[in-house]
């Protein structure tokens, strides 16, 4: 049998950063490689990514990394080991691509375009020989005897030694991934783990959110809980953030999670990378029952000496509107907000205000509390959260435990992270042993 005879066909299914990885891979490892990608070209959700800048990776240590994907993380450990974050940096680096790690350890392309990733990816595909079919949606995986033999697209078939399934998730469909994979994966016996929306803004009850819009609040704290927003305790919320990723105590219900960081208000609810953070948490707290939030305005002062400072500045600006100090402190919009739930006027003089009233608008401006009451929908969402059963596949290889020669990497699967890098990073270590693994296939 000559060389070309004996090598194996490879077909990739979803040109995204998984299966680009794959196929290249694959091919470098000398198979023969197709990859059928839906879209009118490949790597759509590459070129959005991290606001079109790309935030490829992170910079934080193994432990931490594996830590961002939550319980599921120790799926990862071999992928993030065959191809690590310094490999993916590497091969970023040979194929002429420079990285900066910025001072939170986000990793991006040193020009701050996604659009260099997506040129390397190709570049890898075609270096190694890899076909690319676009406007190919596959539709089917045949098999025969428990192997994958045969690929269906709406127009053609494709015979194939090994298949490697990387259509994504379900979020974003204007990408290309709006769930086939699933479909394609559950037809052949895998088990989907219920999909949810991840990193995904709050859908809040009431007009509070949406009179307030527009407002974004830098540095706030917000905790959530499962319960309505007036049985919240305050006394659980713990001092330092918690929730995935963030290493400390084991969090306990009712208290879901507490992050610091920017909040937006929204003509729907909550926004902002705080929200997004503990957005999945609240979207499985909400399968169970009542979820609210309550926001700390000013976490960095404590209540009592939030409360002196605030007795300080009322009684040295006497005859100033209490509406207009807080002002100073908070945006105006919030501000008169504040003022209306703790029952003071704005138009009262900083000289008439009662310790009662200073009382309230320090614990309003230390707890402003909003029902959640569900999330903007999963096409709306960075990242897709459930997919394929990850004890139905093999971490070693990536390869289906039920059918052989059937492949899976990326979104698809039952895995998703922060934001920070750790979800490209997860679809690009989980591409390259799948393409590795495929390409050795016997
Ligand atoms: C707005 C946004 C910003 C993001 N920013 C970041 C970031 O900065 N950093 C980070 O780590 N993560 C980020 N993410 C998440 C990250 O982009 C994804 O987790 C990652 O790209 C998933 O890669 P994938 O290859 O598994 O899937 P995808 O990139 O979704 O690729 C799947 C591919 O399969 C194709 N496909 C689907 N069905 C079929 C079919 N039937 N036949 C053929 N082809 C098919 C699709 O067209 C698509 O090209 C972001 C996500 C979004 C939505």
């Amino acid at each position: 049998m000559n060389s070309a005879m004996s090598k194996k066909k490879v077909v990739v299914i979803g040109g995204g950063a998984a299966g680009m990885m794959a196929a290249g891979r694959a091919a470098e490892s000398g198979a023969d490689v197709l990859l059928l990608e839906k879209m009118e070209r490949p790597g759509k959700k590459v070129l959005i990514s991290g606001n079109m800048r790309c935030n490829l990776s992170n910079a934080r240590g193994f432990e931490e990394f594996i830590g961002m994907y939550g319980k599921n993380g120790k799926f990862l450990y071999s992928s993030l080991r065959r191809f690590s974050r310094n490999d993916l940096l590497n091969f970023f680096a040979l194929q002429g691509l420079k990285t900066l790690v910025e001072p939170d350890g986000r990793i991006f392309p040193a020009s701050g375009r996604s659009s260099e990733v997506l040129a390397v990816l190709l570049q890898y595909m075609s270096q190694n020989g890899v076909k690319i079919e676009t406007e190919s949606p596959v539709r089917e995986i045949k098999t025969s005897g428990g192997h994958v033999t045969t690929v269906y697209t709406t127009r053609s078939s494709y015979g194939a030694d090994a298949v490697i399934l990387a259509t994504g998730g379900a979020s974003y469909p204007q990408t290309g991934s709006a769930g086939d994979g699933y479909k394609m994966a559950s037809a052949l016996g895998h088990s989907i783990i219920k999909l949810r929306p991840a990193l995904v803004p709050l859908v809040t009850e009431g007009s509070k959110a949406r009179d307030l819009q527009g407002i974004s609040l830098k540095g706030v704290r917000i905790t959530s809980f499962a319960c309505k927003a007036e049985d919240i305790d305050t006394s659980l919320i713990p001092h330092k953030d918690c929730g995935r990723g963030i290493a400390g105590r084991k969090v306990r219900l009712p208290l879901i999670e507490s992050r610091t960081g920017d909040v937006i208000f929204t003509h729907f609810g909550l926004s902002g990378p705080a929200v997004l953070l503990m957005s999945l948490a609240v979207v499985d707290a909400l399968d169970q029952g009542f979820v609210a939030a309550t926001i700390d305005l000013i976490p960095q002062k404590g209540h009592k000496h939030a409360e002196e400072e605030l007795q300080g500045t009322l009684s040295s600006n006497g005859s100033r509107y209490v509406q207009n100090i807080l002002e100073d402190l908070v945006p105006a919009k919030i501000a008169a907000r504040i003022l209306a739930e703790a029952g003071v006027s704005g138009r009262t003089r900083a000289n008439q205000v009662t310790a009662l009233q200073r009382e309230n608008i320090i614990r309003t401006l230390k707890d402003f509390r909003l029902d959640v009451k569900g999330s903007r929908p999963l096409a709306e969402a960075m990242v897709t959260a459930g997919g394929i059963c990850l004890d139905e596949v093999d971490p070693r290889t990536m390869q289906s435990k039920l059918i052989k020669g059937l492949y899976f990497c990326g979104e698809v699967l039952d895995i998703d992270a922060d934001t920070g890098g750790f979800n490209l990073q997860a679809a690009f270590s989980m591409g390259y042993l799948a393409g590795d693994s495929a390409a050795k296939h016997d």
